[in-house]
């Protein structure tokens, strides 16, 4: 019975979702789902990519939290639309929630959606909420056992950001053993090994970020 009751709360979720993809798609907005552990660093690579960006793309954030605007503060600043989600202790977002957040926007005006889920390795990988895109974290100070313990959140990203190489000397994470894991989950998607702290890496991630929402322009 329980197994039954999931399956609709995740078929009504699908339906919603395909809305959600439709409307953001018609406005050829190209909208990522970022995932990763709560302090993986989803909004400082965030802050970075807005920095990078927002002069070339018309980008807006919906931030997931579960109390607090902390991280919607942080986007604010950098001067772009940010709608924040509060999930009042719900460990994911949903499509639903995302649809009633995009009557706050100005669809028209923007080229990249990028929705902070949740920081959680689990459930935020269940929930589609209408995404064109996903993109998952994982910081080196995390351990290179994590995408085989949490390996759906690895399977689904179309990008994962391998983040806190900086950091990879002082930790006994095993670089190679985590992308062989990671290569064995998910083959396709575009692996970046970065550092919001010193740059490193993160060129390759804003063009593979370019090249999706150009894609998206023309469908
Ligand atoms: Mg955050």
């Amino acid at each position: 019975m329980e197994i039954k009751v999931m399956a609709n709360i995740l078929e009504v979720n699908d339906s919603i979702a395909k809305k959600v993809k439709e409307r953001l798609t018609c406005h050829g907005i190209f909208a990522l789902n970022l995932m990763g552990s709560p302090g993986c660093g989803k909004t400082t690579l965030l802050e970075h990519t807005i920095s990078a960006l927002k002069s070339e793309l018309k980008i807006a954030v919906i931030e997931g939290d579960l109390y607090t605007d902390k991280d919607a503060n942080r986007i604010e600043k950098h001067g772009v639309p940010v709608i924040q989600i509060n999930t009042v202790g719900g460990c994911h977002l949903d499509a639903n929630m995302i649809n009633i957040a995009l009557d706050q926007l100005d669809l028209a005006a923007i080229d990249l959606l990028i929705i902070e889920n949740v920081g959680n390795l689990v459930c935020p990988a269940e929930f589609n909420v209408g995404e064109h895109g996903r993109a998952t974290v994982l910081s080196i100070t995390e351990g290179e056992d994590k995408p085989l313990k949490y390996p759906l959140i690895f399977r689904e990203a179309d990008a994962i950001i391998l983040n806190k190489l900086d950091l990879l000397p002082f930790t006994d994470f095993n670089y190679n053993a985590a992308v062989e894991d990671i290569r064995k989950i998910n083959f396709t998607a575009k692996l970046v090994a970065a550092s919001c702290r010193t740059g490193e890496g993160l060129d390759h991630w804003y063009d593979w970020l370019r090249a999706q929402v150009k894609k998206q322009a023309r469908c």
